[in-house]
């Protein structure tokens, strides 16, 4: 899944109402949207109001959070989501990990490697016990 397929599913269903606001805030440049992270799952980003106010949005293809009021209430998509979206659009799609067979494959590598590790501290402990 590319990171545009996780935004557009995040805000699927948006009204137009909040769809406009947050085109025009970011043609006016009244809200600054940066990208924190994205993921196989998620796409992060914190949007900072005109004023000043900043907002911590995790878009998922489930739906969009954001911590405003507006988000927190209606749980649906507010302006900040969408105003992320629009600006992940805007640059090249990015293929993220899926979560299909290969990725599980390496988890359960790495709960291997985990146990492996665990294995390998744990001979010390009965060597004292039998002390
Ligand atoms: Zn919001």
């Amino acid at each position: 899944m590319s990171n545009h397929s996780i935004v557009l599913k995040s805000v699927e269903g948006i009204d137009t109402e909040r769809l406009a606001k947050a085109v025009c805030s970011l043609a006016d440049d009244s809200i600054t949207v940066t990208l924190t992270g994205q993921n196989d799952r998620e796409v992060k980003g914190s949007v900072v109001n005109g004023d000043g106010k900043r907002y911590d949005v995790v878009l998922t293809p489930e739906r969009a959070f954001c911590d405003c009021p507006d988000s927190t209430f209606r749980r649906a998509a507010c302006k900040h989501a969408v105003a992320l979206a629009l600006t992940i659009l805007q640059i090249p799609a990015v293929e993220v990990e899926e979560r299909k067979p290969d990725l599980r494959l390496k988890r359960m590598r790495t709960s291997d490697e985990l146990a492996h590790d665990r294995a390998r501290r744990l001979p010390a402990l009965p060597c004292e016990v039998s002390l």
